[in-house]
């Protein structure tokens, strides 16, 4: 039976497309991908994903893959519709705070409501989009990569002011300033034990009890 599907990009560094080009049902003839997203630079969606399957660095090109593609560039703020009636989604999207731009995500469906908003840094406040996208949200996904005193320096290391990452105690303040219902920390740091992320988990459960970390095959119903 041949897929329909709707896939929105955060951004295009690499962590968030190298998957792609190993990406099974992309190379299935009768499948049909519409692809969403964009930075603030100067590639759009589909020139992102091809630019990391050009010769030398991968056999098949984007334009090779046999499944039926359509490229989306969103615009900031901007709202997307699938489906109707009760099947009815709404994407909604707003800036986050990191290199080369990205998008945090919003679904809204039947009611019921997720937000996906990693790689964002916070600021000294809240950020106000951010809070405005996660509104009373049932769950938001956020960027917990470092630890508070990793951020800062302040357990050894350079600070990591700039690079565009965030903390479970920033998620926890966006959390409350959204009366977001859930949160889950996620972009875990490639260093971090399991032992790291269970810490930061009773860290952060500590004063957000709804909290919990990202991990592998982790289905949360809402
Ligand atoms: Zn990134
Ligand atoms: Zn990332």
């Amino acid at each position: 039976m041949p897929v329909e599907a709707y896939i929105f990009f955060s951004h295009v560094h690499w962590d968030h497309i190298h998957g792609f080009p190993f990406f099974a049902p992309a190379f299935t003839a009768g499948n049909c991908f519409h692809l969403y997203g964009g930075n603030d630079v100067t590639h759009t969606i589909e020139g992102a994903l091809a630019g990391q399957m050009e010769n030398p660095n991968f056999p098949v090109h984007l334009s090779d893959m046999a499944a039926h593609m359509d490229f989306h560039d969103l615009k900031d703020g901007q709202v997307v519709t699938i489906g109707e009636g009760v099947d009815r989604v709404d994407i909604t999207n707003t800036r986050g705070n990191h290199p080369n731009g990205v998008f945090a995500y919003r679904l809204d469906y039947n009611g019921r409501s997720a937000v996906y908003c990693t790689d964002t840094e916070h600021y000294n406040v809240v950020d106000i989009r951010l809070a405005r996208l996660a509104k009373d949200a049932d769950l938001l996904i956020y960027d917990a990569m470092y630890l508070p005193e990793e951020y800062s320096g302040e357990s050894g290391g350079c600070p990591k002011t700039g690079w565009g990452h965030s903390t479970y105690e920033q998620g926890v303040k966006l959390a409350r300033e959204a009366n977001a219902k859930q949160l889950v920390l996620f972009h875990h740091d490639p260093s971090h034990t399991d032992a790291i992320v269970a810490e930061m988990e009773r860290r952060s459960q500590a004063i957000f009890p709804n909290s919990i970390a990202a991990r592998e095959g982790l289905v949360i119903t809402i």
